[in-house]
């Protein structure tokens, strides 16, 4: 499984999200690790190469 960073829009931390190569674009919201607020991410799959994925992450209010 690949591995993203990504920045928390709450409270600046880097946080590692795990990027599911079978789905090409996808948007879940997952808990902050350090300060467990909800973070929207939205994963994009450039190409067929998984290991290049863009990581937006914003909060639930936007
Ligand atoms: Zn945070």
């Amino acid at each position: 499984m690949n591995t993203q960073t990504v920045r928390c829009p709450y409270c600046g931390e880097w946080l590692e999200v795990f990027i599911d190569p079978s789905v090409r674009r996808q948007e879940y919201i997952e808990d902050c690790q350090v300060c467990c607020r909800p973070i929207t991410l939205t994963v994009t799959l450039d190409g067929d190469d998984v290991t290049i994925a863009h990581v937006a992450a914003r909060t639930e209010e936007d």
